[in-house]
């Protein structure tokens, strides 16, 4: 496995794998990586000629309040981890490499970036797609892999790269869980016991919710009344926001009929949660 810290190495590995017709496949990460991250790499593995793992912590789509110093950085174990899942090119630039002396361009996706978890943290979608268009306009894949655990981000990315005629296709990954349901993050280690022990709550009440649907409840109030109650019943939980809201277009849904994502986000101490469900497909 080749690490890779420059832009310009990076275009060289990408013009090089495109003279040789292979399919590079990319899967943008902010390290600290877990089975989730690396599910998305081993789905890159299987699609695609070469598969290149960036790790950027991306200071743009943190708040001023936020945990960018201390997020979790391990930067030996990522690179193992990664070499196991298949990875062919770790890409590792830093912030200088990203983003070039005097830049002033910044990439937004108007109304999906304001929803959700973007009304409680500004800005920060437009953080990740200006990242991401930039990792893409460097990398050139012909796939590039996303969890599903962050729902509106997937939908934010396939709409940026169809506006912006890339052809990149963006593949949406399943969420990968702990054996209690916990949708697996980085941000996992900020739980301390006890609220390790009540997060998975978050997983129970979205279960609780696909069972109503499927039994016909398609009122979206009750199915997120239903989301918040059963959360209600764990008080290390505070919820941000429960929400039912359509696939594409992320606006809210009165009634579950077509294909709708159930999206919570909730703090547990000091750890923000996100988790959702796709209901109607
Ligand atoms: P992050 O390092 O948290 O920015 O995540 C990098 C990528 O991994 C994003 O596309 C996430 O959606 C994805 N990801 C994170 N956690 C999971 C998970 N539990 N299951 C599937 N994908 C995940």
């Amino acid at each position: 496995m080749d690490t890779i810290a420059t832009t310009e190495r990076m275009k060289q590995l990408a013009r090089a794998a495109a003279r040789a017709g292979r399919r590079i496949g990319l899967v943008p990460t902010m390290g600290a990586l877990h089975e989730g991250h690396l599910s998305l790499a081993r789905r890159a593995r299987a699609e695609c000629d070469l598969v290149v793992l960036s790790i950027y912590v991306n200071s743009l789509q943190f708040g001023p309040s936020e945990d960018f110093r201390a997020y979790p950085r391990d930067p030996v174990r990522d690179g193992a981890l990664a070499r196991g899942a298949g990875v062919d090119a770790l890409f590792v630039p830093d912030e200088g490499e990203i983003h070039l002396d005097g830049h002033r361009t910044r990439v937004e996706v108007e109304g999906l970036q304001d929803t959700l978890c973007g009304r409680s943290r500004p800005g920060h979608f437009r953080g990740v797609t200006t990242v991401v268009a930039k990792l893409l306009a460097i990398v050139r894949p012909a796939a590039a892999y996303f969890g599903e655990k962050d729902a509106q981000q997937l939908r934010i990315l396939r709409r940026m790269a169809r506006d912006l005629h890339d052809d990149c296709i963006i593949v949406g990954c399943p969420i990968v869980r702990e054996a209690d349901g916990l949708a697996m993050s980085s941000r996992n280690v900020y739980l301390t016991p006890d609220e390790r022990r009540a997060a998975p709550v978050l997983h129970r009440a979205l279960r609780a919710a696909t069972e109503a649907a499927r039994g016909g409840e398609a009122s979206a109030a009750r199915l997120t009344a239903l989301v918040r109650e059963t959360i209600a019943g764990e008080p290390l939980a505070r919820i941000d926001y429960v929400e039912a809201v359509d696939d594409e277009t992320l606006e809210p849904v009165r009634e579950v009929r077509g294909k709708a994502v159930l999206a919570v986000a909730a703090w547990f101490g000091r750890a923000r949660l996100i988790d959702n469900v796709v209901l109607g497909c």
